[in-house]
């Protein structure tokens, strides 16, 4: 079993659209094995997008991520890292495949409603930056 990291991104809490993507993950097999509705601030944004921080989206995508609320999710599967990716779609929307959240729900390259660990050394950095090793049950 291997673990991801998912967030529920602003544009969509702000839509109310939580259920139907948490019941898109349920569907697809997943176990929700960590979730919380937290509010980010624009610096805890830019601890968690580091990698990111010589981008040229950068300043704009922390703003973005500290707007509003957000759900944060740890998910458990068999190949959980890629079989989220898969499901999320493209980064762009425009870009996403049929049938996935970011082609159903995505508003734009910056707000495309989910996030996803890219790698098992992300999912090692994200997990515990918003879980501690109690809440994942
Ligand atoms: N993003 C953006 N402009 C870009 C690329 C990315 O605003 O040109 C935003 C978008 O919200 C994306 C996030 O930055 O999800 C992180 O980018 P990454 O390349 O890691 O895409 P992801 O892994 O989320 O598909
Ligand atoms: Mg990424």
């Amino acid at each position: 079993m291997e673990k991801t990291f998912a967030i529920i991104k602003p544009d969509a809490v702000e839509r109310n659209i939580v259920g139907k993507i948490l019941t898109k993950i349920e569907s697809a097999g997943f176990t929700i094995v960590a979730m919380k509705r937290i509010r980010l601030t624009r610096e805890q944004a830019m601890g968690f997008y580091y990698v990111h921080k010589e981008r040229p989206f950068y300043a704009d995508l922390c703003s973005y991520m500290a707007r509003g609320p957000v759900v944060v999710l740890a998910l458990e599967k068999e190949n959980a890292i890629a079989d989220w990716r898969a499901l999320m779609g493209a980064t762009n929307p425009a870009n996403a495949d049929e049938g996935t959240i970011r082609k159903e729900f995505g508003v734009s390259l910056e707000e495309n409603s989910v996030h996803g660990s890219d790698s098992p050394e992300s999912a090692l950095y994200e997990i515990p930056y918003f879980f501690s090793s109690l809440e994942l049950v």
